[in-house]
C-alpha cells in the first residue's frame, strides 16, 4: 500500500510507502559522531574559539564583556562566507550576501549537543541577522539554515549555520505566498489556520505545543522524521518573536533533534528556517500576510534518488504519524529528566 500526500502551502508531492523501509541495504549509514560531552576548542578547526583569525572579521558577536573583537570570549559569532554563493559586488538575481554563523566556541557537532542558553542564543542571533539584512533597501528575502553532518551536505564538523540574503524572493516561496493569498481570497479564512485545526482536531501528528509555536510532523513528510516547528498564531516573521517565546521556542529544538537522534541513531539533518519576505508594497504585504514562519527540521537518513530527481516527488518511508508518536513520547521523556 503506497499513499500520494500533498503538501498544502508548499505543494510538495509525497509517495508513502512505509513497506520500503524493510528493503534490504548493505551499505552503512553515517550518522552524526556520537556526542561529545568534551567543552574543549579544536586547534584544527577554523571555528572553534582561538582560531578567529582564520575567518573573515565579524558582523555580529555575542561576547564577553571587554573580550577582543575577532579574539576569544564569544558564545556567537557571525562573518561574511568567504565562499559565498551571491554577492554585493553582483547585479539581478546573484546579487545578496551570504553570511556564516558560529555556534559555540567549542567544537560541537549538533543541536543535540547544546545547552538550552546557547541554542536560545543562537535563535537570537539568527533573529538579529534577519532584522539586520532586511533592513538593506535591496533585499527581499533572508534564508537562515544550517547543514549538520555530512549527509545534509556539511564540509566542515563544527556546528554553523548560513545566512543568504538575496535580491528577488525565490519562486518556491513566492508561489506558496500566493497559494496562501489565493485561499484567503477564495475562502476568507487562512490556510495554515484550517490546516492547524484540523492537526488539533485530530492529534496524530503533533509532537509538543510551545509557547507561541506548535511541533508536528507534516502530513506530506519528505524524510523520515521530518518535524516543523511552526508559529501558532498568524505571524509571518520570525524575527519579532518575544525573548520568552524564543526560550521555548530552543527548548522545542533541543527535544526534537534529540528526540531524532534517539530514533535514528544521530543521522544529518538540515535545519531550514522560513520567515516571511520584506514587505515593499501594499500587494506585497497583502500576499505574505497568510504566511507563518516556520523552522523545518528534515533528518537525512534516506537520501534524494533517481525517483525524486525524476519526477520530483519524494518517498517516504515512515508515516509522520508513527514518527510523531514517537516523538510525542520521547520528548515526554526528556521533560521528566530536566524537572
Ligand atoms: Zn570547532
Amino acid at each position: 500500500m503506497s499513499e500520494l500526500r500533498i503538501d498544502p502551502v508548499w505543494g510538495t508531492r509525497v509517495v508513502l510507502s512505509t513497506k520500503r523501509s524493510s528493503r534490504p541495504t548493505d551499505f552503512p549509514t553515517q550518522p552524526v559522531a556520537a556526542a561529545s560531552q568534551i567543552r574543549a576548542p579544536n586547534p584544527n578547526c577554523p571555528f572553534c574559539e582561538g582560531n578567529e583569525s582564520q575567518t573573515m572579521p565579524e558582523v555580529l558577536a555575542y561576547r564577553e564583556p571587554g573580550s577582543p573583537t575577532d579574539g576569544p570570549g564569544w558564545q556567537i559569532r557571525v562573518f561574511p562566507n568567504r565562499y559565498p554563493a551571491v554577492m554585493e559586488e553582483n547585479d539581478g538575481p546573484s546579487y545578496g550576501r551570504h553570511e556564516v554563523l558560529i555556534v559555540a566556541p567549542w567544537h560541537v557537532r549538533s543541536f543535540a549537543e547544546l545547552d538550552h542558553e546557547t541554542t536560545t542564543a543562537t535563535l537570537r542571533a539568527v533573529c538579529q541577522r534577519l532584522r539586520d539584512l532586511k533592513a538593506n533597501p535591496k533585499t527581499r528575502y533572508v534564508l537562515p539554515f544550517f547543514n549538520v553532518g555530512p549527509d545534509a551536505g556539511a564540509s566542515l564538523q563544527h556546528l554553523h549555520g548560513q545566512i543568504v540574503s538575496l535580491a528577488r524572493v525565490p519562486g518556491t516561496i513566492g508561489r506558496a505566498c500566493q497559494a496562501l493569498a489565493a485561499h484567503q481570497k477564495r475562502r476568507g479564512g487562512s490556510l495554515w489556520n484550517e490546516w492547524l485545526d484540523h492537526e488539533a482536531t485530530e492529534q496524530t501528528r503533533i509532537v509538543r505545543r510551545g509557547r507561541g509555536h506548535l511541533v508536528l510532523c507534516p502530513p506530506a513528510s519528505r524524510t523520515p522524521y521530518e518535524t516543523w516547528i511552526i508559529a501558532d498564531h498568524p505571524q509571518p516573521f520570525l524575527e519579532e518573536t518575544p525573548e520568552d517565546h524564543l526560550h521555548d521556542l530552543a527548548r522545542s529544538l533541543d527535544q526534537v533533534v534529540r528526540g531524532i537522534d534517539h530514533a535514528l541513531n544521530r543521522p544529518s539533518y538540515n535545519l531550514v528556517i522560513h520567515t516571511a519576505p520584506v514587505i515593499r508594497s501594499r500587494r506585497g504585504a497583502a500576499l505574505i500576510a497568510a504566511f507563518r514562519w516556520h523552522l523545518q527540521i528534515v533528518p537525512r537518513s534516506t537520501r534524494i534518488a533517481g525517483f525524486e530527481l525524476g519526477c520530483g516527488w519524494f518517498i517516504n518511508t515512515t508515516a509522520p504519524e508513527e514518527a510523531a508518536r514517537n516523538l510525542r513520547e520521547l520528548v515526554v521523556h526528556f521533560e521528566s529528566q530536566s524537572t
